[in-house]
């Protein structure tokens, strides 16, 4: 289909325009737009799609108020939509304001900037000039007085008020006021260095910087380890009491389900457990795979590379790796093109009960509990399995970087039950698992293909209001992963964050808490 063969993919946070939702996109919506027009044979168009795709994460949390979107002219049925809106050349970007009429054409961003930061800019200015109606997700954009600070709270019932101080011509504010705006009991705005009155009342000093101000009055500077947007983001959005939009009823029923589930059992957010991997390795022997009563072909090829993986590589106690090496041995000999689980489940009895080889009865989660039963657990259990692999694959001298990375895109592709979840992973790793040389660029690859999926799925109903998605790890964790270039843009030192990946999923490191 067109989707496919254009430049652009269900899982870049682009909305990808067609005849049936162009309109819905950008007639009377109310968000504003912004639209690439192009064509994906059109070389210039090639070699903008990664910008393009990198701004649509670096503003995800700002859809509500502006999306993202894009549109193939190439594809002979979308070819009405690019005449309709006079395209003449590409790439083209329009931005549309929200409420737009039927026959708005948008306003062209001609010669728009081909880097992130001023595209990001080039936003901002249409949402500041945006005018009535004004997108009702969009925060104020425009600076803040003294006279309205000193009655905010009078009107407002937040917990905190955030004073971004800076020159008029820092984005900085804009930028965060945008990355905040889904979230609930606070309020970002921005202070010019020219409000004397409030500068000297705070006796702020840099610009920029930024200030809490609380209901009672009292204020306080916001520690961080840069002045820049991503930092300040990161901060706020994880003060206690600030929560994303809408999840605030969750958040109450969380007592009530938990009384009647499992105990609680306490764990450090900073930690890998073994009772998360045994779990997982559970649920996917016993339950997953269940739900193959047959399984052949490539799908058998890609269960025994799993076992023959996790049989080298799991850093597990001796009675689990005892089973993994039964199960293992089993598989190999299996010379059928098919075997049946009800053999599979057979054979796993029985092994469990040879003494010292068998996995605990059950899941136990622990570093993957969730507030309520249905988030988290198995999928949070995955990801931290297959980043242990990689670190141990690592750490073990592999000579194929490929080797753990393939047989968990076979394992996800053939059996791992998020059927969404399996499609998106799988067009990541068409894409980009070729780039994978070596066994810590294996390590990096999936770090960032789990940061794309945190980005795309923050604030998603299956996002457990008490572990929101992040791009990780987060500055507490390890300030040194994050950098800011002269500009502010957020880099990671992929360096450090190799370092931390490598001692944060270390066999050494992984706690055995609450196993039997
Ligand atoms: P998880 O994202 O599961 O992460 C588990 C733990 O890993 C975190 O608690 C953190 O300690 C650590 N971590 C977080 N980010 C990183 C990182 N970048 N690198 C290393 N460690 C990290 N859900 C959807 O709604 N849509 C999808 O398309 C989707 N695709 C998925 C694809 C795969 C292959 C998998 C395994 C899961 C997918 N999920 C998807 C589920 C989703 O990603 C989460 O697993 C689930 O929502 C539970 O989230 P969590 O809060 O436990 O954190």
């Amino acid at each position: 289909s067109a989707a496919q063969a254009g430049l652009y993919t269900a899982s870049d946070q682009i909305t990808l325009l067609t005849r049936d939702n162009v309109e819905s996109v950008l007639v009377n919506s109310t968000a504003a737009a912004v639209v690439e027009f192009y064509a994906s044979w059109c070389g210039h168009c090639i070699s903008f799609s990664p910008v393009y795709k990198s701004l649509a994460r670096d503003i995800s949390e700002w859809r509500p108020a502006v999306s993202l979107a894009a549109v193939d002219c190439a594809a002979e049925e979308n070819r009405k939509i690019c005449v309709d809106y006079k395209i003449r050349g590409f790439p083209s970007i329009k931005f549309f304001r929200a409420f737009s009429k039927e026959d708005s054409y948008g306003t062209n961003y001609l010669g728009f900037p081909r880097d992130i930061s001023g595209l990001r800019h080039a936003i901002i200015d249409s949402l500041e000039t945006h005018g009535e109606p004004w997108p009702p997700s969009c925060p104020p954009l425009e600076p803040i007085s003294q006279a309205e600070v000193d009655v905010f709270f009078g009107t407002n019932p937040v917990q905190y008020l955030a004073l971004i101080f800076e020159e008029s011509r820092s984005y900085v504010g804009r930028e965060v006021i945008l990355d905040l705006l889904q979230f609930e009991n606070i309020t970002v705005r921005r202070v010019l260095r020219s409000e004397v009155g409030l500068v000297t009342k705070l006796g702020v000093t840099a610009f920029p910087s930024c200030y809490l101000y609380y209901p009672d009055g009292q204020f306080s500077r916001l520690q961080v380890s840069r002045e820049a947007r991503s930092f300040y983001t990161y901060v706020l959005m994880r003060l206690p009491g600030v929560l994303r939009s809408g999840k605030a009823g969750l958040i109450s029923s969380v007592v009530i389900t938990n009384s009647s589930a499992e105990p609680w059992r306490s764990f450090n957010r900073t930690r890998v457990y073994m009772a998360d991997l045994e779990s997982t390795l559970h649920y996917a022997l016993r339950v997953e795979l269940a739900a193959h009563s047959l399984i052949k072909g490539e799908a058998l090829t890609s269960l025994k590379n799993y076992i023959a993986v996790l049989a080298k590589y799991f850093p597990g106690r001796s009675v689990v790796m005892n089973l993994l090496k039964s199960v293992n041995t089993w598989l190999q000999n299996q010379t059928a093109d098919h075997i049946s689980y009800e053999a599979f489940r057979e054979m796993l009895d029985n092994t469990a009960q040879v003494p010292d080889a068998a996995l605990p009865e059950g899941e136990r989660w622990v570093g993957c509990q969730g507030s309520q039963p249905h988030f988290r657990r198995y999928p949070c259990g995955v990801w931290t399995l297959f980043h242990v692999l990689t670190v141990q694959a690592n750490s073990a001298g592999a000579s194929n970087p490929h080797e753990v990375l393939s047989v968990m895109r076979n394992y996800v592709k053939n059996f791992f039950g998020c059927r969404d979840c399996a499609d998106h992973f799988e067009t990541m790793a068409r894409e980009g698992l070729r780039t994978v040389s070596s066994p810590p660029s294996a390590m990096l690859w999936l770090w960032s293909a789990h940061n794309r999926v945190n980005s795309r799925i923050a604030g998603a109903l299956s996002e457990d209001p008490h572990f929101p998605k992040i791009q990780w790890p987060p500055p507490e964790m390890c300030s040194s992963c994050h950098a800011a270039s002269s500009d502010g843009e957020h880099r990671w030192n992929t360096n450090r964050v190799l370092s931390f990946l490598s001692s944060h999923f270390s066999s050494s490191r992984i706690l055995n808490d609450y196993l039997e």
